[in-house]
């Protein structure tokens, strides 16, 4: 395989768990490190680390300049982007490649093509993709006014160029729909640098379901089933599973079938997650869209097919073909994973920074915790407030939801507060027991929860 040494432009849990990955192909590691995280997991881990600028993401996380600086410098020859920061930045991943440094995701185009949801929206229509009704950019009020009438209130106000749920705007009449879009403009403009908007109807109750596909760069693309996020606040996943429950087998095969010809059609390489929405009244699904990088909760797709989908990635940057054909991914049990932050949710999740001064995760059989905290660790205000994420695998069910339960509770964490206590609670509950969840089940139940 033509990769040697690869450059984690990343921090956290993934930079962590990429090195992990590298280190088990055999492959060098070189770590990129805010000033802020010179001391972390992945940085002690890896063969070096090199401190690329200051603690805030634009003077380091989102600096090309020096990160693609510090990977030629290193005399490495692959760049992982990880999720979040630049791993969806078309702009990185062609700096990479005119360096001669295998970017270790989808082509340039690709990223582009799928990172503004409209065009996104446009592939999937050709593949006879079902798409949520609506979707037009807005050029003016007027026009917006016109359409949301079309497709009935409420509608969504989205941004186009949108990602972990920021400048999405439920709009319920006429009066708010200017207001909304100035909303969403501004959020978009600040978190993307593109103010362009767009409408689309809202589903009231809805499930999110995504399907993990995998292509090579010989063609050769391959589904690794699907996950449940339905357990979302704010548009943001919390608790995320695999296999899908409750929604009928040829629903979610038509997912499957229309993803993998979507990766087709794009001549998609490495690991991609396409996201559906699943109306739960009309029993309807339709493509929100494509994200191009590998995702926060693929440990449950691997727990459930027994895959490594970051080792693959590096295969697969390598040159190599897929590890696996269609027929190799044959899911087995069940997964559930969860997002543990340092937030409180009872102050509406106020970020919680701090130093741990006890970490007691828990272990035992199917039980997986992908985590760069330790005892000691300082959580930083910079930074997303994700502290780890416990992953555990059962028989099914049933015995994957008694096992959450059973390892958050032994969970033990001070110094800062966390939702280990919430996501009991959710786990516990009588409604996720049934499966009777949809994307604002969190939001509706939460001060009954805590
Ligand atoms: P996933 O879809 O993998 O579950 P999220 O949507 O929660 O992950 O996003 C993963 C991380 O990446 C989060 O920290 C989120 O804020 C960030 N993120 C997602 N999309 C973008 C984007 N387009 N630009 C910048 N950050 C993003
Ligand atoms: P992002 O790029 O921020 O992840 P998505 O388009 O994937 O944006 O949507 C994020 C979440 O917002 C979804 O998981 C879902 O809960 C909700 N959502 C998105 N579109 C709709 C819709 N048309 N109706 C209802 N909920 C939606
Ligand atoms: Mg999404």
């Amino acid at each position: 395989m033509n990769l040697r040494r690869v450059f984690v432009a990343n921090r956290g849990e993934i930079a962590a768990r990429i090195v992990s990955a590298c280190r088990s192909r055999g492959l060098q590691t070189v770590v990129a490190t805010s000033t802020a995280d010179v001391g972390s997991m992945a940085a002690r881990n890896a063969d070096r680390k090199v401190v690329v600028g200051g603690p805030r993401a634009h003077e380091s996380y989102l600096n090309i300049g020096a990160l693609v600086g510090a990977a030629v410098a290193t005399r490495c020859d692959g760049v992982h982007p990880g999720y979040g920061f630049l791993a969806e930045n078309a702009e990185f991943a062609s700096a990479c490649r005119e360096q001669g440094l295998k970017f270790i995701g989808p082509s340039p185009q690709n990223i582009a093509t799928m990172g503004n949801k409209l065009e996104a929206r446009r592939y999937a229509m050709e593949c006879g993709l079902p798409v949520v009704p609506g979707s037009v950019g807005i050029e003016d009020i007027h026009q917006a006014l016109l359409m949301a009438h079309e497709i009935g209130f409420p509608v969504l106000v989205k941004a186009a160029a949108g990602g972990g749920g920021q400048g999405i705007r439920i709009v319920d009449d006429a009066d708010a729909l200017k207001s909304a879009i100035e909303y969403s403009r501004g959020e978009a403009r600040a978190a993307f640098g593109d103010a362009s908007v767009y409408i689309e109807k809202y589903i009231p109750r809805a499930r999110h379901v995504e399907v993990q596909i995998f292509g090579d760069s010989s063609g050769n693309v391959v589904h690794l089933y699907e996950r449940d996020c339905s357990i979302q606040r704010r548009y943001q996943k919390i608790i995320e599973e695999s296999p899908t429950d409750g929604i009928p087998q040829r629903v979610l095969q038509r997912m499957r079938e229309g993803s993998v010809k979507l990766a087709r059609l794009i001549g998609y390489e490495n690991a991609g997650t396409i996201e559906y929405i699943y109306d739960i009244d009309s029993r309807e699904f339709y493509f929100l869209e494509m994200n191009t990088r590998i995702q926060v909760e693929h440990p449950v797709t691997e727990y459930v097919t027994g895959t490594d989908l970051v080792d693959a990635q590096l295969l697969v940057a390598g040159g190599l073909s897929l590890p696996w054909d269609q027929d190799d991914i044959q899911p087995f049990g069940h997964s559930i994973e969860c997002r543990i932050t340092a937030e409180d949710p009872s102050r509406q999740f106020h970020p919680s920074p701090g130093i741990i001064s006890e970490w007691f995760p828990p272990i035992g059989m199917g039980v997986r915790l992908d985590s760069h905290a330790h005892l000691g660790y300082t959580v930083s205000p910079y930074y997303d407030s994700m502290v780890g994420k416990l992953v555990v695998w059962g028989n099914d069910r049933p015995a994957a939801v008694h096992r959450m339960v059973s390892k958050l509770a032994a969970f033990r964490i001070e110094g800062i507060q966390t939702n280990i206590r919430l996501l009991k609670a959710i786990l516990e509950h009588e409604d996720f027991a049934q499966g009777l969840v949809d994307t604002k089940w969190l939001e509706r139940s939460l001060p009954s929860l805590l």
